[in-house]
């Protein structure tokens, strides 16, 4: 394929999950302002953006491999994440001035370390059904056990940790 048509499939790809993301904010400001037909209706778009992403995925990365080889290469991409890329940018932003993006990529550079190690955790013991996974709202961190105390990364309450089925 073209690389000029690769990149603008790879700049589509952003756009939609960008937008997705978007239009899921949006449609809980919508619910709350009471507005529930267009909050429904940005979910459904959120949700067929989100088809769209991932179908193109597929095409500019090609058909989904070996999962095996797949957690082997996110083991580096989360380790890339926590020793380089987000404390990286993190001080950058610091540099900058900009503190409080700072901080939310300093706390995605430590949310990556507690990916990694769950990762490497799961690939070691395998396959367990007993297992459950809760993810702060606010900052990504994820516990094995319903937390009874605040996030350990950005001091959430332990209320915003919702189970992922
Ligand atoms: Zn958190």
């Amino acid at each position: 394929m073209a690389d000029n048509l690769n990149s603008d499939m790879a700049q589509a790809f952003a756009y939609m999950s960008k937008s997705s993301v978007l239009n899921r904010l949006y449609a809980a400001k919508l619910k709350q302002d009471g507005w529930t037909l267009h909050s429904k209706l940005l979910r459904a778009i959120a949700r067929a953006e989100e088809i769209h992403a991932r179908r193109t995925l597929m095409y500019i990365r090609g058909k989904i491999g070996d999962t095996a080889e797949y957690l082997e290469k996110m083991l580096q991409c989360k380790h890339l994440d926590t020793t380089r890329n987000y404390p990286q940018i993190s001080e950058q932003l610091n540099e900058t001035g900009n503190k409080k993006a700072a901080e939310a990529f300093g706390q995605f550079g430590d949310v990556a370390k507690v990916h990694l190690h769950l990762l490497e955790k799961v690939i070691e013991q395998g396959n367990h059904d007993s297992i459950n996974y809760y993810v702060c709202q606010i900052c990504g961190n994820i516990a094995m056990d319903k937390p009874s105390l605040k996030c350990s990364v950005c001091n959430a309450v332990p209320e915003k940790f919702k189970i992922e089925d």
